[in-house]
């Protein structure tokens, strides 16, 4: 037991400069971790002070530029919630939105009766019908791919004509004729009532016929977009 008491005591004196204890515990371990423990405190108090202690490293680096070492970190982009592009798809998929102006624009909707006599157009296609054809359309989340599909209830004729006795009239070389699919059946109506339904300009309607103008064509040519050619 007297072995044991002078190895206590001796070890209470090894433990005596705890008063280390906060400034050096490592130098009771080995020299590695001292060194790591150092070198973290180091780091640390040189983000503190904004130093960046990679620089220094960098010096010591022969070629810094290929050193490998990553750039700074950037917030990872989503253009999904950029503005921009969230007007952009509202518009296409017809739902409400705010505009650059703050603006607030309403969904899409059936545009009104054409009246036409011809058709009858908001009676063959009912109320029912029109809002199950709009839901469908506005499903379609890209423009390229709603024209494709308008394009599709589109057809045209090639028409010889002319008809100027002055030579001052237009000619008109081709005439569409507009349809609505329900079911199996294809029911013709009139331009107007093609515009309503879909809830679109009667302008784009124009505009898709203009590009399925060629019947041979299966799509529209994405690179003649801008471009101008008189029906
Ligand atoms: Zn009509």
């Amino acid at each position: 037991m007297s072995d044991t008491e002078p190895f206590s005591s001796g070890s209470s004196d090894i433990y005596q400069p705890p008063v280390y204890k906060s400034c050096s515990t490592s130098s009771d371990d080995d020299g590695s971790d001292v060194g790591l423990l150092t070198f973290q405190n180091q780091t640390n108090e040189a983000n503190d002070k904004g130093m960046n202690i990679l620089d220094e490293f960098n010096i010591d680096n022969p070629c810094p530029s290929t050193s490998g070492i990553a750039p700074k970190k950037r917030k990872s982009a989503n253009p999904s919630q950029w503005k921009r592009n969230v007007i952009k798809k509202s518009i296409v998929t017809g739902k409400g939105y705010l505009n650059y102006k703050g603006r607030e624009i309403g969904e899409r909707k059936t545009g009104p009766d054409c009246c036409c006599k011809k058709y009858k157009c908001f009676v063959k296609i009912n109320e029912e019908d029109r809002k199950l054809i709009l839901e469908n359309f506005n499903k379609l989340e890209e423009t390229y791919v709603q024209n494709v599909y308008l394009g599709g209830l589109i057809k045209t004729e090639n028409v010889e004509r002319e008809r100027s006795k002055t030579g001052t009239g237009k000619k008109r070389s081709c005439s569409h004729k507009y349809y609505i699919k329900l079911g199996n059946r294809n029911i013709q109506i009139c331009r107007n009532g093609f515009a309503s339904i879909h809830g679109i300009s009667k302008k784009r309607v124009d505009n898709v016929a203009k590009e399925y103008q060629d019947p041979t064509v299966t799509k529209p040519a994405q690179s003649n977009r801008g471009k101008h050619h008189n029906c």
